[in-house]
């Protein structure tokens, strides 16, 4: 199958979405915010959380660009794939390599999990204030990069909040 057609375009909340793995735009601490992160912990519960403490007492925090995995609670994906996005500061440090690594952390974490089937939401572009239009490209490539380079994964979402992302992603994939 090409790679197009492995991709899929939703304007939804994430936590509603049934897949095997959905991802968070999470922050170093681990332990939840604002956001997209704030909703998957209400919606997914204590458990996400719990999985979450153990591993920052083995690892410590996230690293911006890095990815964990965690049990998804009661949300109805498998998986909860937390990743750190980069903070926009006027892209003098290296943010745009940095969200590049999120995808790309991300999916080959759910490669390593046996997960066939993830969502994104638009990583760094709320509190992290990343340009939305930039982010959109570098998903879309780094996605299309990736899975033209595995059949592990069968089906990428992206999971636009906003108006604005949405718009972004249909001019992008269409
Ligand atoms: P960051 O700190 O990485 O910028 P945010 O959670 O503030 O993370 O924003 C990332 C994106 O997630 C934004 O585009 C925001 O609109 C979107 N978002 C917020 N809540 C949800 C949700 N429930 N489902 C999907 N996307 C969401």
């Amino acid at each position: 199958m090409n790679v197009e057609n492995k991709i899929e375009l939703l304007q939804a909340d994430i936590t509603k979405i049934i897949a095997d793995a959905i991802v968070n735009a999470a922050n170093t601490s681990l332990l939840g915010g604002g956001g997209v992160d704030g909703a998957i912990h209400r919606a997914g519960g204590p458990e996400i959380l719990e999985e979450c403490r153990k591993i920052v007492a083995r690892q410590g925090g996230g690293k911006t660009g890095e990815a964990v995995i965690t049990n998804a609670g009661r949300l109805p994906a498998k998986y909860v794939i937390h990743t750190v996005g980069p903070v926009w500061n006027d892209g003098k440090y290296h943010e745009e390599e940095k969200l590049a690594n999120c995808y790309k952390n991300s999916l080959q974490l759910a490669v390593d999990n046996n997960c066939k089937t993830i969502a994104f939401p638009n990583i760094s572009t709320g509190i992290y204030r990343f340009p939305k239009d930039g982010a959109a490209k570098i998903a879309v490539d780094m996605v299309k990069d990736f899975l033209s380079k595995t059949d592990k994964i069968e089906k990428v979402v992206f999971v636009c909040f906003d108006d604005e992302n949405y718009g972004l992603y249909e001019a992008l994939l269409n």
